[in-house]
C-alpha cells in the first residue's frame, strides 16, 4: 500500500462522508425541486444542510451557495465581478490558483488587472496592497486564505480590514483552509469565500461559494431556479450532504491531530535538511498549513524524485496537481522571487489526518535512500544530474 502524501490535491471521502453519500442516493436522490414529497424531503436536506454549513462559517443560510468546487466558484466570481464593475480594477495575489488567475485574464483587460506582490516567504505584502488601493479604481480584491503549494497562510484579517476600510470587495479561495484551521472570522471578514469538499474529506465535483449578504447583486449561472436564482443546475444533494458530514468530520479531526502532525512535518524537513543537504523549505519562515511542506531540493529535477518516491511507496506531488502535466514553471514561485533551476526541483508533500509519525520517518528514510541512489556514480550517468539547466525548462 502507498503512502499517500498529496492531500492538497485532494483526499480520500472520509468514512461519515461515504456513509452520508450512499445513505441520499439511496434515499434522497430525487430531484430538489420537483414537487412531490420524496423531493421535498430532499430539499429540506439540502436547506438543513446549507443551514449547518452557514453555521459553522457564521453568515446566513441565505448566503450560501452550492456548486461544483472551488473552480466554478472562482470561475464565476471572476466574470460576475468583471459585469459588476465595468470600469473597476482588481487586485489579485500573484500567488493565487489557475481558477482565480486565468478567469481573471479572461475577464479583466491587462489596464484593469493589478497584481498584488508577496514576499519571499510566499506572503501578501501589505505595503505594496496599501500603495494600490491607494492608487484608486480597485474595486475587487483577491487573496487565497492558505497557499496550495507553499501552505504559506496569507494575512486575511489585516488585508480584509484595508479593503473595508475603503469600501473594496475581498474574495478569498479558502480551498486549502477549510477542515483543516478553524474558520474564525474568515467568512465574516472576507465578502466571497470559496470552498471544496474534496480537500477535507468529501467528494469531489462539490463546493459552495459564501457570498456577501443575503441581498448581494451577486449572478452567477443562468437557466433555471435553484440556489435562489444566483448558480442555476440541478443541486447534487448526495454530493452536498457528504461534504457536510466530512467538514464536520475534518474539523474534528484537524483538532485533534494538528498539532502533532505538524510537530511531525517539522521533524521530517530538520530530518531531509540533514540527509540531503542543500534542501531549503520554500516559505518556512512565514506560517504555514499544518500539514505541507515545499521541499527545494539541491539536486536532481523534481520528476526523477517523484518518480522514484513513488517506487518506494510514497505518492508526493511536484507542486500543484493542477500544474503537474504542465511544463511551465509555478507562477506561486516566480512571484517568491524562486529561480527556475529551483522550480524544477521543488517537491510539495502534503498530509492528511490518517498520516502517522512513522509515515513521515519512513518518507524522510526514502528522501535519503533516493538521494544516495541519484547521487551515486551510477546514479549520475544513468540519467539527470542536470536539473540545473535553466535551459531545460
Ligand atoms: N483553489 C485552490 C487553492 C486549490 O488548491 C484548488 C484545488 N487544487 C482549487 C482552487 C480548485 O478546486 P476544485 O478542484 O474544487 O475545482
Amino acid at each position: 500500500m502507498a503512502v499517500y502524501f498529496d492531500h492538497n490535491a485532494t483526499t480520500p471521502l472520509c468514512p461519515s462522508a461515504r456513509e452520508a453519500w450512499l445513505d441520499a442516493n439511496n434515499a434522497r436522490w430525487h430531484n430538489p425541486s420537483s414537487l412531490y414529497r420524496s423531493a421535498g424531503e430532499a430539499n429540506i436536506a439540502l436547506n438543513d444542510a446549507r443551514g449547518v454549513l452557514a453555521d459553522y462559517l457564521g453568515c446566513e443560510a441565505e448566503q450560501i451557495l452550492f456548486n461544483s468546487g472551488a473552480t466554478e466558484g472562482n470561475h464565476s466570481l471572476m466574470a460576475w465581478a468583471a459585469e459588476r464593475w465595468p470600469e473597476g480594477k482588481i487586485a489579485i495575489s500573484g500567488i493565487e490558483h489557475p481558477s482565480v488567475r486565468e478567469p481573471a485574464q479572461r475577464y479583466f483587460p491587462a489596464e484593469r488587472r493589478l497584481e498584488l506582490p508577496v514576499d519571499e516567504e510566499g506572503r501578501v505584502r501589505l505595503d505594496a496592497l496599501d500603495g494600490i488601493l491607494g492608487g484608486g479604481g480597485v474595486r475587487f480584491v483577491s487573496v487565497m486564505a492558505a497557499c496550495n503549494e507553499t501552505g504559506v497562510l496569507q494575512p486575511w484579517k489585516e488585508i480584509a480590514a484595508r479593503c473595508h476600510a475603503q469600501g473594496i470587495v475581498l474574495h478569498t479561495d479558502a480551498t486549502q483552509w477549510i477542515g483543516k484551521l478553524p474558520v474564525g472570522g474568515l467568512a465574516s471578514d472576507c465578502d466571497y469565500v470559496t470552498g471544496s469538499a474534496h480537500k477535507f474529506g468529501g467528494p469531489k465535483g462539490c463546493g459552495f461559494l459564501k457570498i456577501a449578504s443575503e441581498n448581494d447583486a451577486y449572478a452567477g449561472q443562468n437557466g433555471g431556479p435553484q440556489e435562489f436564482r444566483r448558480r442555476a443546475g440541478t443541486q447534487n444533494v448526495p454530493a452536498v450532504l457528504a461534504m457536510l458530514a466530512a467538514l464536520e468530520w475534518a474539523d474534528g479531526e484537524s483538532r485533534r491531530c494538528a498539532e502533532r502532525i505538524g510537530l511531525e512535518r517539522d521533524q521530517f524537513e530538520r530530518e531531509v535538511c540533514k540527509v540531503v543537504p542543500g534542501t531549503r523549505i520554500v516559505g518556512g519562515k512565514a506560517p504555514r498549513l499544518w500539514n505541507t511542506t515545499l521541499l527545494a531540493m539541491p539536486d536532481f529535477e523534481h520528476v526523477r524524485w517523484l518518480t522514484r518516491l513513488d517506487r518506494l511507496g510514497f505518492q508526493v506531488s511536484t507542486g500543484s496537481a493542477c500544474s503537474s502535466g504542465d511544463a511551465g514553471p509555478s507562477h506561486t514561485l516566480q512571484a517568491m522571487g524562486v529561480d527556475f533551476p529551483t522550480m524544477k526541483r521543488v517537491l510539495r508533500v502534503s498530509a492528511g489526518w490518517q498520516t502517522r509519525g512513522e509515515d513521515w520517518e519512513a518518507l524522510g528514510e526514502a528522501f535519503a535512500a533516493t538521494f544516495a541512489d541519484m547521487a551515486s556514480p551510477k546514479g549520475r550517468l544513468s540519467g539527470q544530474g542536470i536539473a540545473a539547466d535553466p535551459r531545460r525548462l
